[in-house]
Protein backbone atom coordinates (compact mmCIF):
# COMPACT_ATOMS: atom_id res chain seq x y z
CA UNK A 1 0.00 0.00 0.00
CA UNK A 2 1.49 3.73 -1.05
CA UNK A 3 1.26 6.35 1.95
CA UNK A 4 -0.53 9.34 1.59
CA UNK A 5 1.53 11.80 -0.86
CA UNK A 6 1.75 14.63 -2.51
CA UNK A 7 2.78 14.82 -6.25
CA UNK A 8 4.98 17.53 -7.79
CA UNK A 9 5.10 17.05 -11.60
CA UNK A 10 8.34 18.68 -12.79
CA UNK A 11 7.81 18.13 -16.44
CA UNK A 12 4.37 19.89 -16.08
CA UNK A 13 5.78 22.62 -14.04
CA UNK A 14 8.47 23.24 -16.69
CA UNK A 15 6.01 23.21 -19.69
CA UNK A 16 3.94 25.86 -17.90
CA UNK A 17 7.27 28.56 -16.83
CA UNK A 18 8.08 28.17 -21.02
CA UNK A 19 4.67 28.49 -22.12
CA UNK A 20 4.30 31.71 -19.98
CA UNK A 21 8.09 32.85 -20.11
CA UNK A 22 7.45 32.29 -24.47
CA UNK A 23 3.96 33.96 -24.28
CA UNK A 24 5.17 37.62 -22.23
CA UNK A 25 8.55 37.82 -24.46
CA UNK A 26 10.55 40.38 -24.40
CA UNK A 27 9.53 40.99 -21.16
CA UNK A 28 11.11 38.60 -18.71
CA UNK A 29 9.88 35.95 -15.91
CA UNK A 30 10.00 35.96 -12.46
CA UNK A 31 8.70 33.50 -10.88
CA UNK A 32 6.89 33.35 -7.81
CA UNK A 33 8.09 30.75 -5.16
CA UNK A 34 6.80 32.40 -2.14
CA UNK A 35 4.99 30.40 0.37
CA UNK A 36 6.72 27.22 -0.36
CA UNK A 37 6.25 27.32 -3.53
CA UNK A 38 2.25 27.66 -3.00
CA UNK A 39 3.02 24.91 -1.39
CA UNK A 40 5.24 22.69 -3.60
CA UNK A 41 8.63 22.88 -2.18
CA UNK A 42 10.94 26.52 -3.02
CA UNK A 43 14.24 24.81 -3.71
CA UNK A 44 13.15 22.32 -6.35
CA UNK A 45 10.45 24.63 -8.02
CA UNK A 46 13.14 27.41 -8.05
CA UNK A 47 15.97 25.16 -9.75
CA UNK A 48 13.16 24.06 -12.23
CA UNK A 49 12.19 27.34 -12.63
CA UNK A 50 15.39 28.61 -13.76
CA UNK A 51 15.93 25.38 -16.21
CA UNK A 52 13.11 26.73 -17.84
CA UNK A 53 12.68 30.17 -19.21
CA UNK A 54 12.14 32.31 -15.53
CA UNK A 55 15.33 34.33 -15.14
CA UNK A 56 14.36 35.24 -11.25
CA UNK A 57 12.83 34.59 -8.79
CA UNK A 58 10.19 36.27 -5.96
CA UNK A 59 9.86 35.40 -2.36
CA UNK A 60 7.82 37.02 0.38
CA UNK A 61 10.73 37.86 2.48
CA UNK A 62 14.43 37.94 3.29
CA UNK A 63 14.86 34.50 5.19
CA UNK A 64 13.53 32.84 2.27
CA UNK A 65 16.02 34.45 -0.43
CA UNK A 66 18.84 33.73 2.16
CA UNK A 67 17.89 30.23 2.28
CA UNK A 68 17.54 30.36 -1.75
CA UNK A 69 21.37 31.03 -1.83
CA UNK A 70 22.50 29.19 0.64
CA UNK A 71 20.86 26.47 -1.56
CA UNK A 72 23.22 27.30 -4.84
CA UNK A 73 20.55 29.82 -6.69
CA UNK A 74 22.34 32.03 -8.31
CA UNK A 75 19.79 34.28 -10.12
CA UNK A 76 18.13 37.64 -9.74
CA UNK A 77 16.09 37.46 -6.30
CA UNK A 78 13.20 39.45 -5.09
CA UNK A 79 12.18 40.09 -1.93
CA UNK A 80 9.60 42.76 -1.10
CA UNK A 81 8.06 42.14 2.61
CA UNK A 82 9.98 43.32 5.12
CA UNK A 83 9.73 44.19 9.06
CA UNK A 84 11.45 46.27 12.05
CA UNK A 85 13.76 42.98 12.54
CA UNK A 86 14.24 42.14 8.58
CA UNK A 87 18.11 41.82 8.33
CA UNK A 88 19.05 43.98 5.22
CA UNK A 89 22.95 43.49 5.95
CA UNK A 90 22.44 39.66 5.40
CA UNK A 91 19.86 40.71 2.33
CA UNK A 92 22.75 42.92 0.62
CA UNK A 93 25.42 40.63 1.20
CA UNK A 94 23.16 37.94 -0.71
CA UNK A 95 22.71 40.12 -3.47
CA UNK A 96 18.60 40.07 -2.81
CA UNK A 97 16.79 42.64 -4.93
CA UNK A 98 14.56 44.35 -2.66
CA UNK A 99 11.42 46.20 -2.61
CA UNK A 100 11.05 49.12 -0.96
CA UNK A 101 7.99 51.20 -0.36
CA UNK A 102 8.63 53.17 2.53
CA UNK A 103 10.70 55.98 4.14
CA UNK A 104 11.66 53.95 7.06
CA UNK A 105 12.75 50.74 4.46
CA UNK A 106 15.26 53.32 2.77
CA UNK A 107 16.84 54.40 5.93
CA UNK A 108 17.26 50.64 7.15
CA UNK A 109 18.97 49.70 3.91
CA UNK A 110 21.35 52.11 3.49
CA UNK A 111 22.01 52.37 7.25
CA UNK A 112 22.61 48.12 6.39
CA UNK A 113 24.99 48.65 3.65
CA UNK A 114 28.76 48.42 3.63
CA UNK A 115 30.82 46.46 0.69
CA UNK A 116 28.43 47.22 -1.80
CA UNK A 117 25.09 48.57 -2.53
CA UNK A 118 22.04 47.86 -2.34
CA UNK A 119 19.37 46.84 -4.92
CA UNK A 120 16.20 48.24 -4.87
CA UNK A 121 12.80 48.46 -6.34
CA UNK A 122 10.61 51.58 -5.67
CA UNK A 123 6.93 50.35 -4.71
CA UNK A 124 4.09 52.62 -5.92
CA UNK A 125 0.65 52.06 -4.49
CA UNK A 126 -1.22 51.93 -8.19
CA UNK A 127 -4.48 51.11 -6.47
CA UNK A 128 -4.74 47.95 -4.20
CA UNK A 129 -3.64 49.01 -1.33
CA UNK A 130 -1.50 46.75 0.12
CA UNK A 131 1.96 48.38 0.64
CA UNK A 132 3.64 50.71 -1.48
CA UNK A 133 4.25 54.98 -1.42
CA UNK A 134 0.87 56.55 -1.62
CA UNK A 135 0.77 59.22 -4.41
CA UNK A 136 1.38 62.06 -2.07
CA UNK A 137 4.42 60.08 -0.20
CA UNK A 138 5.96 59.00 -4.08
CA UNK A 139 7.89 62.29 -4.75
CA UNK A 140 9.60 61.87 -1.27
CA UNK A 141 10.84 58.41 -1.57
CA UNK A 142 12.16 59.33 -5.09
CA UNK A 143 13.96 61.66 -3.81
CA UNK A 144 15.46 59.93 -0.77
CA UNK A 145 16.24 56.78 -3.09
CA UNK A 146 18.02 59.31 -6.10
CA UNK A 147 20.47 61.08 -3.12
CA UNK A 148 20.90 57.62 -2.09
CA UNK A 149 21.79 56.10 -5.21
CA UNK A 150 24.03 59.47 -5.74
CA UNK A 151 25.89 58.33 -2.38
CA UNK A 152 26.84 55.03 -3.48
CA UNK A 153 24.65 53.19 -0.88
CA UNK A 154 22.20 51.96 -3.49
CA UNK A 155 21.15 51.32 -6.94
CA UNK A 156 17.80 52.08 -8.41
CA UNK A 157 17.23 48.34 -9.92
CA UNK A 158 13.03 49.09 -10.66
CA UNK A 159 10.18 50.79 -10.40
CA UNK A 160 7.43 48.26 -9.62
CA UNK A 161 3.01 47.79 -7.93
CA UNK A 162 0.60 44.68 -7.90
CA UNK A 163 -2.48 44.34 -9.98
CA UNK A 164 -5.57 43.61 -8.00
CA UNK A 165 -6.70 41.70 -10.15
CA UNK A 166 -10.21 42.99 -9.97
CA UNK A 167 -11.47 43.76 -13.61
CA UNK A 168 -9.83 45.03 -16.77
CA UNK A 169 -11.02 48.36 -16.29
CA UNK A 170 -9.69 49.25 -12.66
CA UNK A 171 -6.38 47.25 -14.20
CA UNK A 172 -6.13 49.95 -16.60
CA UNK A 173 -7.01 52.37 -14.48
CA UNK A 174 -3.78 51.10 -11.93
CA UNK A 175 -1.75 50.55 -14.98
CA UNK A 176 -2.13 54.41 -15.71
CA UNK A 177 -1.24 55.61 -12.31
CA UNK A 178 1.54 53.02 -12.85
CA UNK A 179 2.55 54.94 -15.43
CA UNK A 180 1.96 58.68 -14.01
CA UNK A 181 4.79 57.29 -10.99
CA UNK A 182 7.52 56.32 -13.35
CA UNK A 183 6.94 60.32 -15.09
CA UNK A 184 7.30 61.78 -11.94
CA UNK A 185 10.30 59.45 -10.84
CA UNK A 186 11.91 60.26 -13.96
CA UNK A 187 11.29 64.08 -13.64
CA UNK A 188 12.93 63.30 -9.87
CA UNK A 189 16.14 62.15 -11.82
CA UNK A 190 15.44 58.33 -11.51
CA UNK A 191 16.34 56.34 -14.43
CA UNK A 192 15.06 53.25 -13.37
CA UNK A 193 15.91 50.45 -15.60
CA UNK A 194 13.22 47.47 -14.69
CA UNK A 195 9.21 48.07 -14.48
CA UNK A 196 6.87 45.80 -13.30
CA UNK A 197 3.44 45.43 -12.32
CA UNK A 198 1.84 42.04 -13.92
CA UNK A 199 1.11 39.09 -11.75
CA UNK A 200 -0.47 35.82 -14.17
CA UNK A 201 -3.70 37.65 -13.97
CA UNK A 202 -2.43 40.34 -16.54
CA UNK A 203 0.33 38.82 -17.67
CA UNK A 204 -1.70 36.48 -19.68
CA UNK A 205 -4.53 38.44 -21.00
CA UNK A 206 -3.22 42.11 -20.86
CA UNK A 207 -0.22 42.68 -23.01
CA UNK A 208 0.00 46.19 -22.01
CA UNK A 209 1.22 45.60 -18.45
CA UNK A 210 3.51 43.57 -19.36
CA UNK A 211 5.81 45.75 -19.41
CA UNK A 212 9.60 44.70 -18.43
CA UNK A 213 9.22 41.46 -16.59
CA UNK A 214 6.03 39.89 -15.08
CA UNK A 215 5.81 38.42 -11.80
CA UNK A 216 4.10 34.82 -12.41
CA UNK A 217 3.10 32.38 -9.85
CA UNK A 218 -0.09 30.87 -9.94
CA UNK A 219 -0.68 29.65 -13.32
CA UNK A 220 2.83 28.47 -13.04
CA UNK A 221 1.86 25.83 -10.44
CA UNK A 222 -0.94 24.83 -13.63
CA UNK A 223 -4.56 26.47 -11.71
CA UNK A 224 -5.70 29.00 -13.82
CA UNK A 225 -5.86 32.77 -12.67
CA UNK A 226 -9.54 32.99 -14.01
CA UNK A 227 -12.90 32.35 -13.30
CA UNK A 228 -14.08 31.68 -17.10
CA UNK A 229 -11.11 29.76 -18.48
CA UNK A 230 -9.39 26.88 -16.83
CA UNK A 231 -6.09 25.75 -16.90
CA UNK A 232 -6.01 23.23 -19.43
CA UNK A 233 -7.66 25.69 -21.77
CA UNK A 234 -4.89 28.12 -21.07
CA UNK A 235 -2.28 25.83 -22.06
CA UNK A 236 -1.33 24.39 -18.82
CA UNK A 237 -1.19 21.60 -16.65
CA UNK A 238 -1.93 21.34 -12.58
CA UNK A 239 1.57 20.48 -11.83
CA UNK A 240 0.18 19.33 -7.75
CA UNK A 241 -1.69 16.27 -7.02
CA UNK A 242 -2.32 14.41 -3.44
CA UNK A 243 -3.05 11.15 -3.43
CA UNK A 244 -3.97 8.44 -0.80
CA UNK A 245 -4.71 4.94 0.24
CA UNK A 246 -8.21 3.60 1.24
CA UNK A 247 -7.67 2.17 4.52
CA UNK A 248 -10.78 0.70 5.33
CA UNK A 249 -13.67 -0.77 3.71
CA UNK A 250 -17.66 -1.36 5.30
CA UNK A 251 -20.36 -1.68 3.91
CA UNK A 252 -20.02 0.46 0.83
CA UNK A 253 -18.06 3.28 2.76
CA UNK A 254 -14.51 3.16 2.06
CA UNK A 255 -12.08 5.43 4.81
CA UNK A 256 -9.08 7.10 2.75
CA UNK A 257 -6.16 7.82 4.77
CA UNK A 258 -6.09 12.12 4.47
CA UNK A 259 -8.18 14.28 5.92
CA UNK A 260 -9.06 18.43 7.10
CA UNK A 261 -5.44 18.30 9.06
CA UNK A 262 -3.67 17.39 5.64
CA UNK A 263 -5.41 20.52 4.07
CA UNK A 264 -8.63 19.27 2.27
CA UNK A 265 -11.55 21.93 3.17
CA UNK A 266 -14.15 20.97 4.58
CA UNK A 267 -16.75 23.65 3.15
CA UNK A 268 -16.43 21.45 -0.18
CA UNK A 269 -18.77 18.66 1.30
CA UNK A 270 -21.49 18.20 -0.52
CA UNK A 271 -20.01 18.75 -4.07
CA UNK A 272 -17.09 17.03 -3.87
CA UNK A 273 -15.79 13.55 -5.14
CA UNK A 274 -12.60 11.82 -5.43
CA UNK A 275 -11.15 9.14 -7.99
CA UNK A 276 -10.24 5.66 -7.82
CA UNK A 277 -9.42 3.67 -10.75
CA UNK A 278 -10.77 6.36 -13.31
CA UNK A 279 -13.96 6.37 -11.60
CA UNK A 280 -15.83 9.24 -9.28
CA UNK A 281 -17.20 8.62 -5.61
CA UNK A 282 -18.64 11.20 -3.53
CA UNK A 283 -17.30 12.64 -0.31
CA UNK A 284 -19.73 11.71 2.66
CA UNK A 285 -17.52 13.30 5.02
CA UNK A 286 -14.13 14.69 6.28
CA UNK A 287 -12.35 14.24 9.33
CA UNK A 288 -9.15 15.35 10.65
CA UNK A 289 -7.10 12.24 9.33
CA UNK A 290 -9.37 10.84 6.97
CA UNK A 291 -12.05 11.30 4.76
CA UNK A 292 -15.15 8.95 4.03
CA UNK A 293 -16.37 8.19 0.42
CA UNK A 294 -19.65 6.45 -0.80
CA UNK A 295 -18.44 3.44 -3.04
CA UNK A 296 -21.56 1.12 -3.01
CA UNK A 297 -21.83 -1.40 -5.01
CA UNK A 298 -18.13 -1.04 -6.72
CA UNK A 299 -15.31 -3.03 -6.09
CA UNK A 300 -13.43 -0.80 -4.19
CA UNK A 301 -10.40 -2.44 -1.77
CA UNK A 302 -8.34 -1.76 0.90
CA UNK A 303 -4.68 -0.40 -0.75
CA UNK A 304 -6.42 1.13 -3.67
CA UNK A 305 -5.10 4.62 -4.44
CA UNK A 306 -7.59 7.22 -4.24
CA UNK A 307 -7.02 10.70 -6.45
CA UNK A 308 -8.08 13.64 -4.17
CA UNK A 309 -7.09 16.03 -6.84
CA UNK A 310 -4.73 16.28 -9.56
CA UNK A 311 -4.44 17.76 -13.25
CA UNK A 312 -7.56 15.55 -14.06
CA UNK A 313 -6.76 13.82 -17.04
CA UNK A 314 -7.09 11.03 -15.07
CA UNK A 315 -10.86 11.38 -13.96
CA UNK A 316 -9.78 13.47 -11.11
CA UNK A 317 -10.66 16.57 -9.62
CA UNK A 318 -8.49 19.66 -10.44
CA UNK A 319 -7.84 21.96 -8.09
CA UNK A 320 -9.97 24.30 -9.46
CA UNK A 321 -12.56 22.70 -8.91
CA UNK A 322 -11.93 22.05 -5.37
CA UNK A 323 -11.66 25.75 -5.09
CA UNK A 324 -15.34 26.30 -6.88
CA UNK A 325 -16.43 23.73 -4.03
CA UNK A 326 -15.23 25.45 -1.16
CA UNK A 327 -16.05 28.66 -2.41
CA UNK A 328 -12.11 29.87 -2.24
CA UNK A 329 -9.04 30.24 -4.85
CA UNK A 330 -6.61 27.14 -6.26
CA UNK A 331 -4.17 28.89 -4.66
CA UNK A 332 -5.63 27.89 -1.00
CA UNK A 333 -6.17 24.59 -2.17
CA UNK A 334 -2.50 23.81 -3.40
CA UNK A 335 -0.95 25.96 -0.70
CA UNK A 336 -2.69 24.66 2.55
CA UNK A 337 -1.48 20.75 1.26
CA UNK A 338 -0.30 19.83 4.98
CA UNK A 339 3.52 19.97 5.58
CA UNK A 340 3.12 16.27 6.60
CA UNK A 341 2.28 14.61 3.43
CA UNK A 342 5.69 13.61 2.08
CA UNK A 343 6.71 15.73 -1.26
CA UNK A 344 7.29 12.91 -4.08
CA UNK A 345 9.04 14.97 -7.66
CA UNK A 346 8.26 12.96 -10.56
CA UNK A 347 10.91 13.72 -12.92
CA UNK A 348 13.82 11.89 -14.68
CA UNK A 349 13.93 9.97 -11.57
CA UNK A 350 11.24 10.29 -8.78
CA UNK A 351 12.79 11.76 -5.61
CA UNK A 352 10.64 11.92 -2.19
CA UNK A 353 11.66 14.63 0.18
CA UNK A 354 9.62 14.23 3.89
C1 LIG B 1 2.07 36.40 -5.15
C2 LIG B 1 2.57 37.53 -5.94
C3 LIG B 1 2.76 37.41 -7.32
C4 LIG B 1 2.27 36.22 -8.10
O1 LIG B 1 0.85 36.32 -8.14
P1 LIG B 1 -0.05 35.25 -8.92
O2 LIG B 1 -1.38 35.90 -8.96
O3 LIG B 1 -0.02 34.01 -8.10
O4 LIG B 1 0.56 35.07 -10.26
C5 LIG B 1 3.34 38.47 -7.98
N1 LIG B 1 3.71 39.60 -7.34
C6 LIG B 1 3.52 39.76 -6.02
C7 LIG B 1 3.92 41.03 -5.38
C8 LIG B 1 2.93 38.74 -5.27
O5 LIG B 1 2.72 38.90 -3.96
Amino acid sequence: MTDARIEIDLESFRHNVRTLSTLVAPARTMLAVKANAYGHGMVPLARAALESGADSLAVLEVPAACELRRNGITSQLFAWLHGPHTDFAEAIDHDVDLGVSALWQLAAITAATHAKPARVHLKIDTGLHRNGARPEDWPGLVSAAVAAQRAGSLTIEGIWSHLADASPEEDAAALARFRRAVDVATSLGCTAPLLHLAASSAGIREPDARLGLVRFGIAAYGISPFDDQTATELGLRQVMAMRAPVVEVETGVARVGVGSGDGIQTAAIGHAHVAIGGSRYPILGIEIDSLTVDVANSAVSVGDEVTIFGPGDRGEATAEHWAVWAGTVGDEIVARASERLPRVYLDASPVTVR
